[in-house]
This record gives structure tokens, sequence and C-alpha cells, in this order.
């Protein structure tokens, strides 16, 4: 890291005097010309290999914003990443097929041989997942209007109902199928939803469920199953000591590198694609100012930290007000800053997301003034009274357990 340079006392930039915002919570920088606009940055390790992600990145971009119609949008690479998956689903049938044949006919030590592979089948078999409803899953006869939204959402972009939501501590939220039937199970960060203005949680609901729009890798159960039992074909065959590992580990590395780089575009495009759903349903402004506060994560989970540490845990309320008020208080320049960081910084390692200075572009270039879908201030106050038990109890978990 380099030392942060002096901050001017004069409220100038030092590089070309223009008059900059100074807020000691945060990194003082030039908007006008990027001076110290990103004190931490690290030089990239391969500049070549850094501008090849650039471009790449820029050129799914301009895919993502010529592609008018969300529904048809669906990668080159899908076909390839089926296929792949498919490589593995075959090589699990053959070793069921070859393991049961050794458990049949052959001597006691290549019975033995066969029992293993029958075992290590078992093991790599997809489990799907099951959610129950919990304290943090109000029912729909609880929840009618939060699940009333929901589905007003789910009925706007073509897909089905969500069977349950749930509420998570985390500042993620995701979109999941679970169980054999397949039930979408929307979760939902509490703390997110807290700071969210309401068109803003209208833009989160539209954006999850974008993602149970069908031709969603990491919802494809074919494509999910695959990766799975390669991973865990990884895990197993990691060879340690046992030389004879190397090779069907080795094997296992190759798969998974190979069900990888696909996952990893098509995904990407499906973020697009799920931001694109947001912005219809939303609208331009409410999808963008929601992307732009994912940004302000790692400040919200440091409040969060900070609180646990004698804070009344009783009084629920108060913790969501310091959140909420807490994000309000981040100046414009210091959520400028992010994003220009986001455009200037290398990709540091494969991700699932788009950078999200993209991400914020292109819903400001759809231009969508008014969302398909309004939240307005009856249904608000309906579904805070809905989620008043459980915004206090995850407020009394928050502070008094380390989540
Ligand atoms: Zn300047
Ligand atoms: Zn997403």
């Amino acid at each position: 890291m380099s030392p942060q340079p002096t901050v001017p006392m004069d409220g100038r930039c030092p590089s070309c005097s223009a008059s900059i915002p100074v807020d000691p919570r945060f990194v003082v920088w030039c908007p006008e010309c990027d001076w110290n606009v990103d004190p931490e940055a690290e030089p990239p390790v391969a500049p070549t290999s850094w501008r090849t992600k650039r471009a790449a990145m820029e050129r799914l971009y301009a895919e993502a914003l010529n592609e008018t119609n969300p529904y048809r949008r669906r990668d080159g690479l899908w076909p390839v990443a089926m296929a792949v998956a498919g490589m593995a689903h075959l090589t699990l049938a053959a070793m069921t097929v070859g393991s049961g044949w050794l458990l049949a006919i052959g001597p006691l030590p290549v019975k033995v041989v066969g029992m293993v592979g029958l075992v290590a089948v078992f093991f790599s078999l997809p489990r799907p997942r099951r959610v129950r409803p919990d304290e943090w899953s109000p029912s729909r006869a609880e929840a009618p209007h939060l699940y009333g939204l929901a589905d007003r959402i789910a009925a706007e972009l073509g897909v089905a109902p969500v069977g349950i939501i749930r509420f998570v501590p985390n500042l993620n939220a995701s979109f999941d199928r679970v169980g054999f039937r397949r039930r979408g199970v929307l979760n939902v960060s509490l703390p997110l939803w807290e700071v969210l203005a309401p068109q803003e949680r209208v833009a989160l609901f539209g954006h999850e469920l974008g993602h149970a729009v069908r031709g969603d890798i990491r919802r494809s159960l074919w494509f999910v199953s695959a990766y799975e039992a390669v991973y865990r074909w990884y895990g197993f065959t990691d060879p340690g000591n046992r030389a004879l590992l190397t090779i069907p580990h080795r094997l296992a590395a190759l798969l998974l590198l190979l069900l990888y780089r696909p996952m990893e575009r098509v995904s990407q495009r499906a973020e697009y694609r799920a931001d694109d759903l947001s912005v219809k349903v939303a609208s331009s402004a409410a999808a963008l100012s929601l992307i732009g506060i994912s940004t302000l994560g790692a400040d919200m989970a440091a409040l969060l930290q900070r609180r646990t540490a004698g804070f009344d845990p009783e009084d629920g309320a108060a913790l969501w007000r310091e959140l909420r008020e807490h994000v309000a208080s981040v100046p414009e320049s210091e959520r400028l800053r992010r994003l220009r960081v986001s455009a200037l910084r290398a990709p540091s390692e494969p991700s699932f997301y788009p950078p999200v200075h993209l991400r914020v572009r292109l819903a400001g270039e759809r231009g969508v003034e008014r969302g398909s879908v309004d939240f307005p201030e009856r249904e608000v106050a309906a579904v805070e009274a809905e989620l008043a038990e459980v915004r206090n109890r995850m407020a009394h978990a928050v502070l008094t357990i380390d989540l």
C-alpha cells in the first residue's frame, strides 16, 4: 500500500487546484482529475493480461447493452458449459456401471474396488438442499403484503411465485432453487432491506427474481449438480501421499476448470440480465442506486460489528435506524469514488459479477424513468408491520451472537 498523501488543508486539489470535498471518515480525492482516487491501488501484476481482461469485460458490457430483450440473451458458451457438465454426468454413470460390474463378477479384491467406486459415486450425487421454514422466514399468512410484492414482481417478470422469503443477517441477497420440486427461495439481507428506499426494495426483488428466469446457469440443476460432483471428486482425490490419486485429481481439476471458465462469463451475463429486469420493474434510478449501495457493504458490516459491543440488544429499532443514518451520511463524492475505483482497478480474480461501474452504467443507459411495479406508502407500512418481529429478532441476534 502506498502512503496516504497529505490531506490538503485548504480543500483544494494539489494537482489541479479544483475545490475538493473533505470528510475525515473517507479518502480525500479529486473528482475532477482523480488525484488520490485509489490510495490503496496495487500496480497490476501482469499488465497485459489485465488489459485483455478489461477488454473482455468491456465487450461483455457492450453486448449486454445492445441486447434489448433480456429474455432472449443466452451466452455462446452455454452449450459448451452444458456439454462439459454432460461429461461429468457421463463419468458418474460410467463409474456406477463399472463399479457395479466389478462388484458382480470379480473375486474378492476386485469386489472391494467396485464397492469403493460405488461409495465414491454415492458421495458425488447431488444433494438437493432443503430449506425448512423457520423463525427467519415469515409465512404467506404472516406476511401477505411482503409476499404480495414478490408475487407482483414475479408475475411481471413471468416467473413462478417464490416458495419462501427468508431473511438473512449477512449483506447478500440471493435466489435459490431447493429440494426436488425446485422451489424458489428468496434470501433477503435484512440489514440491506432496512437501508433501502421502497423503490430500491422493488429493484432488489426484481434483480433476485430476475435470476429465476430460465437460462441462469447457477440455477440449472444439470450444470450445478455436475459442478458439485466434480468439486467433491476434486476434494476426495486430493493425493496427499497416495500417489495413485494424482491422475484422478488432475482430471477433476481439469474438469473443474472447464466448468468454471464458461460459468464465469455466463454468470456475468446473468447478472446484467437480472439488473435489466430490476430496472424494468423498479426504474433505472432505483436499480442503480441499489447497485451503488452494494458497494457500501463493508462499511455496513463494520458498523454492525462495532455495534455488537455495548449496545442494548432489546432496542432493535435503534440499530436499524443507526444503520440507515450511516448509509445516508456517506457523501456523494465517496460513492462516486468507489465507482471510479471499480473502473480503474484490475479485476483481481475470476468473478461471477461484472464490475460495479459497468452495472451502474447499464442501468443508467436504459433510461427507465418509471418501473412497472410500485410499492406505495401504505403497502410499505403494511410490510413494515409484518416484519416487526423478524426485525427485532434479527437485531437481537446481530447484537448478541457473533454472526
Ligand atoms: Zn484535481
Ligand atoms: Zn445477481
